[in-house]
């Protein structure tokens, strides 16, 4: 891997981080105290090509690698993470799977629209009673004619109130277990594709999470991606993908905390200089600072493998491993730098703390990550 940045991703990450700072860094705290999806940034990042950054240009994307969209994620979450959060989430979760598994006729359908920032997708997989253990999922799609008909409840799903476009995994087969499962794209409006309860997050509140409910919900043929039975390979690939997208959202949390912490530190007095004159408060930083280097190679040689078109499962379970970590352990430290006023609502550290606990849930929690990494280790 070549561990420098090409001018174009130079030039990419420094517009953006211009752009964060003009129109997401002013609204942030506003976006999570009203728990509000703020579409104008998504307009905006539109506008500049930054939601179809990655995508093939056939189907109106930018053409630039994987690595690219990651470095956006990154510098968009250092400035909000919900909306690092939803642009990762969009590129792993959504158009992944869409153009590693899907046909041509869905490829033409839903990539431009995605690509332009004008529609959006919900990626609907996890159950009340099947998180972790994504196998125990009970939602079955029972093939009738030309058409399959869904039923089952899924929970904590982003974007479903606003979402375009569900890809949604069920079981055609049950008794074939996980090789059972298979991936449907189903349209919003779809009749029997219901929205369930709305939740409250403690943090990226800026992001939107439902329950959805498929009753008697009945979909064409022409909805199915790839093959019956390829749903669970779909949904570990699209996880994967997303993982990469946790990993830079986190690093750019980690690195927020970094910056909010020079500055604080800098500026706060006590006993007649500022507290970055003790050497405690240096350690906390060194740290801080270090780890996120790790955290940054980390994921960038992930999405660098993933561009590479090797398989790219391991290096985003890692890299999502330490990179979440990493942000949980540094807002904590971000926090204890700014003593009570790092504890008051309002402060961005506080917000930031808030938000870095998602990373070792969503997308796979931690112990998962260690589940797949021991599993490759011990094979
Ligand atoms: C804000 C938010 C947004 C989300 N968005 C989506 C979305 O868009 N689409 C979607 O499909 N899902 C989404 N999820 C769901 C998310 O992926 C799951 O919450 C996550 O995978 C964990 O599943 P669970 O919550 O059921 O926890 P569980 O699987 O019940 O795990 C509970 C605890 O047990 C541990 N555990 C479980 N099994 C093992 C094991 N074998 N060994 C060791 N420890 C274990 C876990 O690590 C965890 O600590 C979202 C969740 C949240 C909170």
């Amino acid at each position: 891997m070549n561990f420098k940045l090409s001018e174009e991703q130079e030039l990419i990450r420094s517009n953006v981080r211009e752009f964060a700072l003009k129109h997401i860094e002013p609204v942030a705290a506003e976006i999570d105290a009203n728990s509000r999806q703020p579409a104008e940034i998504f307009e905006k990042l539109a506008e500049l090509g930054m939601m179809g950054i990655s995508y093939p240009t056939e189907y109106g994307g930018g053409g630039t690698e994987f690595l690219t969209t990651m470095i956006v994620t990154e510098e968009l979450a250092r400035s909000c993470a919900a909306t690092g959060f939803l642009h990762g989430y969009s590129f792993g979760l959504i158009g992944h799977p869409i153009l590693a598994f899907g046909n041509e006729e869905q490829k033409k359908k839903w990539m431009p629209g995605l690509a332009a920032g004008k529609l959006v997708g919900s990626f609907t997989l996890t159950e009340p009673g099947a998180g972790t253990d994504v196998s125990a999922a009970t939602t079955s799609a029972v093939k009738n004619d030309n058409e399959y008909v869904l039923n089952g409840t899924k929970t904590f799903i982003t974007n479903a109130i606003i979402a375009d476009v569900f890809v949604v995994f069920a079981y055609t087969d049950r008794s074939a277990g996980p090789k059972g499962m298979s991936c449907f794209l189903v349209p919003k409006g779809t009749p029997g594709l219901i929205l369930g309860q709305h939740f409250e997050k403690m943090g990226i509140r800026g992001s939107q999470t439902s329950e959805v409910v498929f009753k008697d919900c009945v979909v064409t043929a022409d909805c199915l991606v790839g093959k019956e039975g390829d749903g669970f390979k779909i949904a570990m690939s699209a996880l994967d993908a997303g993982r990469i997208g946790m990993a830079a959202m986190s690093t750019g949390i980690a690195q927020a905390c970094l910056d909010e912490s020079v500055k604080y530190s800098k500026e706060r007095v006590q006993f007649n200089k500022p507290i970055a004159k003790q050497q405690a408060i240096q350690w906390f930083i060194a740290d801080m600072s270090t780890d996120i280097d790790a955290a940054r190679y980390f994921y960038m040689n992930a999405a660098w493998v993933k561009d590479q078109g090797k398989s790219f499962s391991l290096a985003a379970s890692k890299a999502k491993l330490f990179c979440s970590e990493c942000a949980a352990r540094h807002t904590t430290k971000a926090v204890q730098i700014q003593g009570g006023y790092g504890y008051i609502k309002g402060s961005k550290v506080e917000r930031l703390y808030r938000d870095a606990k998602i990373t070792e849930i969503g997308e796979g929690t931690s112990e998962a990550q260690r589940m797949i990494i021991a599993g490759a280790a011990l094979r």
